[in-house]
């Protein structure tokens, strides 16, 4: 008898926007978890696992770190969302921009970009300040700083500051076995 083909892998992608990075970290302690993750999926995009710069097509599953802060992570959110089957908002930064946001507490929240900028470059210098503008090189501020899903729409929320390594691989676990949430209400998911 010939042996079944092996089952294709999960692609899946993990993604930083802004955030600090440790939600990402916490993905690291799944230790020997991963072992059993790298047997199921291949990681097609990753800040810690791959060097690729464009996002690919057809990813399966993207755990996306960190809050929509620039147009760098506007126009990466907008690639995930469109290349991507199951987008999870990872972490408390990506569910409600959380560390990152607390700049939209700046100007009543219309122009924190503006404000944050010249409180960080021209108030607190200590000599003669200039703002970094730098078109094409660094990514220019949004207006506000927004949670993931008020930019693409997400399929899972997997909060904490950052989610314990438990919680991620309870999170993954059922995904890994070919099960999807289920949608309840207009947000909350479950499987
Ligand atoms: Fe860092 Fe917490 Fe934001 Fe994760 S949720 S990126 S750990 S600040």
């Amino acid at each position: 008898m010939t042996p079944s083909p092996p089952a294709a892998k999960l692609r899946l992608a993990t993604v930083w926007l802004a955030g600090c990075s440790g939600c990402h970290m916490s993905f690291l302690d799944l230790d020997e978890f991963l072992f059993d993750l790298a047997e199921k999926v291949d990681v097609v995009f990753s800040p810690v696992g791959t060097d690729v710069k464009i996002y690919p097509e057809n990813v399966d599953i993207a755990l996306v770190e960190g809050a929509v802060a620039n147009v760098d992570n506007l126009e990466l959110a907008l690639q995930v969302r469109e290349r991507t089957a199951l987008v999870i908002s990872f972490g408390d930064c990506a569910v409600t921009a959380n560390v990152p946001g607390l700049r939209n507490l700046l100007d009543g929240g219309h122009d924190s970009a503006k404000a944050v900028l010249e409180r960080g470059y021209l108030e607190l210098a200590d000599a003669t300040g200039q703002l970094p503008f730098a078109p094409g090189i660094v990514p220019e501020l949004l207006p506000r700083v927004l949670p993931l899903h008020e930019v693409i729409p997400v399929d899972l929320y997997l909060p904490g500051c950052p989610p314990s390594a438990e919680r991620i691989r309870e999170a993954i676990t059922p995904l890994l076995a070919g099960e999807r949430p289920v949608q309840e209400g207009s947000a909350m998911l479950r499987f």
